[in-house]
């Protein structure tokens, strides 16, 4: 959930800043979600504004009908590979191994989307994943409390959801589970500048890196084709659901509850569909 809406934009103006940031180098950048043009606009006019990433607002209590709220919604209720799962009896495979190649860059803004806490990432900032011979860049992450995914029927305390994608457009997410244990550093500099209202919060002076969200196996996975948890439910994701989970503190957890006591959205039907799992 949490947006992991694709970024779409058509405007040439955007293209240009985008090569833009990318020659200045890798910077981290916050957007509101549908990243590009309003980033683009409010850039020019010398100030970022939040702007809310969804077209029609919607609820966590609300996500059996999600589909009748915009006609954009419409794979919520009536896709077959929708997200998130109950991930049982996985079927071993030879999967690749996972790359990621992770940057420390200044942290601009934390997002409050009303749904969750993010941060997002500007085309050119160095962050990849590397699978299946694919090249993806992070555009941005965000949280859940509890797991969204749950493995034999157990969820977890959070999940940190990384979304990526490819020049091409193909989109993958990485699942991080938490459990309660020592305090996070990487996610207490974000909760240090998460803002408690819908909006966005501007930060001086902070580094942050990605990889501080990983856990040291990366090794252990799951392997499924899914979609956005969150309105518009776009399908045709990748999702990689690492199986080691990493530790946040229980003030960690609490933190963030208090703002999303749940932000997850209910488990939706395999339809047939085979999750593989890494030997
Ligand atoms: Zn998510």
């Amino acid at each position: 959930m949490g947006g992991h809406e694709i970024q779409r934009c058509t405007f040439p103006t955007v293209r240009k800043y985008g090569l833009k940031v990318a020659r200045i180098g890798a910077l981290l950048f916050v957007s509101a979600g549908i990243l590009g043009c309003t980033d683009a606009r409010a850039q020019t006019a010398g100030q970022e504004q939040y702007v809310s990433p969804w077209r029609t607002p919607w609820t966590y209590e609300g996500a059996a009908h999600w589909s009748d709220l915009d006609r954009e919604y419409a794979p919520c209720n009536i896709g077959k590979e929708q997200s998130p799962i109950d991930i049982r009896n996985p079927e071993k495979a030879n999967l690749p191994a996972l790359q990621f190649e992770s940057t420390t860059l200044p942290l601009k803004y934390v997002i409050n989307n009303r749904h969750t806490i993010r941060v997002d990432y500007r085309p050119g900032n160095g962050n990849f994943l590397l699978a299946e011979g694919k090249r993806y860049e992070l555009t941005q992450f965000h949280f859940h409390h509890p797991s969204e995914e749950y493995i034999q029927g157990k969820s977890y305390e959070m999940e940190v959801h990384l979304m990526y994608k490819t020049d091409d457009g193909k989109v993958a997410g990485v699942t991080v589970f938490v459990r309660p244990g020592g305090a996070n550093l990487t996610v207490q500099t974000v909760w240090d500048h998460m803002p408690q209202t819908e909006g966005h919060q501007e930060v001086h002076g902070v580094e942050i890196s990605p990889g501080g969200l990983l856990p040291r196996n990366i090794a252990a996975y799951y392997l499924y084709m899914g979609s956005l948890t969150a309105p518009p439910c776009t399908e045709g994701i990748t999702w990689f659901v690492l199986k080691t989970p990493i530790e946040m503190s229980v003030e960690q957890v609490e933190a963030f509850a208090k703002l999303y006591p749940n932000d997850a959205r209910p488990l939706q039907p395999l339809h047939g569909r085979v999750v593989k799992e890494s030997r």
